[in-house]
């Protein structure tokens, strides 16, 4: 293990790490400046888990309904060699294949190492983009493999590649509703951001083996179950604008070792289970450990990140916590108490608020004039 590792496996504590997926990535990148989410993560460490403790359970997650119903949803369009996706790819790709290969990477001979696993997964991906033929396949489970932050994360996915003739395409496969052809947009909006992570990880896998990476498709097939029934609907999403978002972010993002050189030694969430697996850690010990890590809090963190409440609460008082469009116009106006002071008059701007000042005075006039 290197000096990295070991110090994520300290702020992680003696539990397995949770691994990443697409939608832990697709987070990250949409908060590419937390340092604090980007350590916790990196260590594997169990965020609802830390922030539970600390008494600012995670808002959302899903229910063991919701999480019932996506396993049985995707286990009848993969049913019977997935006879249903066929058909839907018959639609949505203008297909007239009858049938196609069907072959799962999760099972690598017994043996459930991710590194072995990820070595089936090039092997067998890497030979088909080396053969180019007529017939389809479709490609369960394969684990891909992504930098993020200068260190590998595998993504443990449930997608499937389908390749034929010599294009691959990512599915993905969402228990969310198509209602008279409409579907909750940012439903849409966050499947599509995952699909993108696995087409950016795949592209790369390709790459590494010296084939064309942009023989994986920017348009990824999207199955939900259509209006109140389990019938299932495809329809095909163009990510081109989320490879380039992500892309950016991923480059942009700071080493992880560099994030870790400013984390004091000593410094872990390390809930000290009991025999039970109950925390025992003290409250105000964690809290100290997670502020010492910065965080940068925007509304988006409510939909996308299991510390949000604790973030938000300890941000309260930034202007950070009103959004992106609002932080920027204030610029290096952090706190509302300065905000609320230069509107007034009651503090004199420094020459960086100056622009800021005026804005604020402004608005606070047409306010007045409104309410007069
Ligand atoms: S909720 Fe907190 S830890 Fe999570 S991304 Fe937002 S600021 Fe970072």
């Amino acid at each position: 293990m290197n000096s990295t590792e070991e110090r994520l496996a300290d702020l992680r504590g003696p539990v397995p790490p949770l691994p990443h997926n697409a939608r832990t990535i697709a987070a990250l990148t949409t908060n590419p400046g937390c340092a604090r989410r980007a350590i916790m993560d990196a260590a594997g460490v169990d965020k609802r888990a830390v922030a539970s403790r600390v008494g600012f359970a995670p808002p959302y997650g899903q229910s063991p309904f919701a999480i019932t119903r996506t396993r049985s949803f995707v286990a009848q369009v993969k049913a019977n060699g997935c006879a249903e996706l066929l058909r839907l790819l018959r639609e949505v790709l203008k297909l007239d294949i009858k049938e196609v290969a069907y072959q799962d990477l999760e099972d690598a001979g017994g043996n459930q190492s991710q590194e072995v696993r990820h070595r089936l997964a090039r092997q067998v991906l890497g030979t088909a983009a080396a053969q180019v033929d007529d017939a389809g396949t479709l490609f369960d489970h394969p684990l891909l493999k992504l930098p993020v932050g200068g260190r590998h994360v595998f993504l443990e996915p449930d997608l499937i590649a389908f390749q034929y003739q010599g294009v691959f395409h990512i599915i993905e496969i969402k228990s969310f509703a198509v209602i008279d052809d409409q579907a909750d947009g940012g439903k849409v909006a966050a499947a599509a951001v995952q699909s993108a992570v696995y087409v950016v990880a795949l592209r790369r896998l390709l790459e590494e083996l010296g084939h064309d990476p942009n023989t994986v498709s920017d348009r990824v097939v999207l199955v939900c179950p259509k209006d109140f029934s389990n019938r299932a609907v495809a329809t095909r999403l163009d990510v081109r604008r989320q490879l380039t978002v992500l892309n950016r972010q991923l480059k942009n993002m700071e080493r992880i070792d560099q994030r870790l050189s400013h984390v004091d030694e000593g410094v872990t969430f390390d809930l000290q289970p009991d025999r039970d697996g109950r925390p025992t850690r003290a409250v105000g010990e964690l809290c100290v450990a997670i502020e010492h890590i910065p965080a940068r809090y925007s509304p988006e963190c409510l939909s996308t990140c299991e510390m949000s409440y604790f973030c938000r609460n300890e941000a309260r008082r930034s202007t950070h916590a009103l959004g992106k469009s609002v932080s920027e116009e204030l610029g290096s106006v952090d706190t509302i108490d300065t905000a609320l002071a230069l509107a007034a008059g009651d503090l004199e701007p420094s020459p960086e608020q100056a622009e800021a000042a005026a804005v604020l005075r402004a608005a606070l006039r047409l306010r007045e004039e409104c309410l007069a």
